[in-house]
């Protein structure tokens, strides 16, 4: 009785007991003094969470004036648990129920006071909360964290060949030209987008195909997803997918207003088809498949069903070496041009080629990592754990057109700057994963 009495309370010291807690800005502390950090904190009986560019340090009272110095704290959260706090999705700001108050911002997700046990029974019709399990980083900003010039190389001039290939302003063409299409599933216009994605990539010589599937509810017309394959020279069993979904939807304007989907997601769309111009000038070893999803925005039907119906049942899906997708990324409210990337925490070795690639090709980026992932097209991939990952800008919950009717290529601020330097990054990741031939010029660059 006294050693269960004793167990019970050992694992209450740790577990359940409320600790005075903070936030503490992280600075430019490099990766390998937070570590060492953090391990004191678990040392004296603490925990810690890392939220991009703070960490929320709990500890016991007596630890507390070694660990947490005062210049440094954020917030004093006063005394918490764990399971005080849950991860509430950050979603378009005409959702139904209100974001809760928010400790700090992790990813896609903000950390709220709410126990998690309690968060289904108040949002009831939103999935997209979580518990918090401590110690864990649940976003990191790289370059506040020294990431970035850690991974910095030397530029490969094949690979600049390839970026320096991006066009943004063609880029933004394609965004402006899918926009004045009305691409709701519920509309008939939407197979106007399609034909015209279809007659895109054809005529960048891809060899172009659809895949329809089957959605509940009124649809105007049969909701197809559009492929465009380019073959790999010589590794066509490898597969590189570049994705974003085309369909939209607004939900401010009543039932007769038109979608247009600017930004969510012509944005996407059109990196997709600009991913296309600059890798058919310079055909990849790996076989690339360039993929518009129809039926994101009423729960991933077309990227899951094309994954689970036809990808999958077909042994394809081990040939996928990376699935790239691309949900929102041409504004940023202010000139800081913030990207997010975000996969599962068991798929995370897909994020150093891009912290590379903003190091070496696309500086003007500041990206962040999350490793909670949801609601996009990436979701289907990694639950069938292809290595896959979504790129979003980090300003998406701020967007005054999000899911709304003057969702307009007008609205979107620096999108030439913010959606530049996405296809910069991403046009380096993708030569890298698709591979090339070294060029004769840079092989042999003494003759
Ligand atoms: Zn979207």
């Amino acid at each position: 009785m006294f050693s269960s009495l004793a167990l019970g309370l050992q694992m209450g010291l740790t577990t359940v007991l409320p600790m005075p807690a903070a936030t503490i800005a992280l600075g430019d502390l490099p990766q390998d003094e937070l570590a060492a950090y953090t391990r004191v904190i678990e040392d004296r009986g603490g925990w810690w969470l890392e939220l991009d560019d703070r960490l929320l340090v709990a500890a016991p009272v007596t630890a507390w004036p070694e660990l947490v110095e005062g210049e440094r704290i954020i917030d004093d959260l006063g005394g918490i648990r764990p399971d005080d706090l849950a991860l509430q999705a950050r979603g378009c700001p005409l959702h139904p129920s209100a974001p809760l108050p928010a400790i700090a911002r992790a990813g896609r997700h903000a950390l709220v006071r709410a126990p998690a046990t309690l968060l289904p029974y108040r949002l009831p019709e939103r999935s997209e909360w979580r518990p918090v399990v401590p110690n864990r980083s649940l976003a990191q900003d790289w370059r506040a964290r020294g990431l970035l010039d850690r991974a910095k190389r030397a530029a490969n001039p094949d690979v600049q060949q390839r970026v320096d290939a991006v066009g943004r302003d063609r880029w933004f063409g394609v965004l402006s030209h899918l926009a004045t299409y009305d691409r709701s599933s519920r509309r008939s216009d939407i197979a106007n987008a399609r034909d015209w994605l279809l007659g895109k990539f054809a005529s960048l010589g891809l060899q172009t195909s659809t895949y329809s599937f089957p959605m509940t509810g009124t649809v105007a017309v049969p909701q197809v997803n559009v492929i465009g394959t380019l073959a790999g020279t010589n590794l066509p069993d490898e597969w590189i997918i570049v994705g974003a979904h085309y369909d939209s939807i607004q939900t401010n304007g009543g039932s007769t207003a038109a979608a247009p989907g600017a930004e969510d997601n012509a944005s996407g769309c059109a990196a997709v088809v600009e991913m296309a111009e600059v890798f058919t000038r310079f055909p990849p070893q790996r076989t690339m498949i360039f993929t518009c999803f129809s039926g994101e925005e009423q729960g991933l039907i077309g990227s899951t069903r094309w994954v689970e119906d036809a990808l999958r049942p077909n042994g394809h899906l081990p040939k996928i070496q990376l699935a790239l997708i691309m949900d929102m990324i041409g504004y940023s409210q202010d000139g800081q041009l913030d990207v997010l990337l975000e996969t599962s925490s068991t798929l995370s070795t897909v994020f150093p080629p891009f912290q590379s690639a903003v190091a070496d090709y696309a500086g003007e980026l500041v990206p962040h990592t999350s490793t909670n992932p949801f609601g996009s097209d990436h979701m289907p991939f990694i639950n069938r754990g292809v290595p896959s990952l979504l790129v979003i800008e980090y300003d998406y919950d701020l967007y005054p057109g999000y899911h709304r009717t003057n969702d307009l290529p007008g609205t979107i601020s620096n999108a030439l700057d913010m959606g530049g330097g996405v296809l910069k990054m991403n046009a380096a990741v993708l030569a890298e994963a698709a591979g090339f031939e070294a060029s004769a010029l840079f092989r042999d660059g003494f003759e």
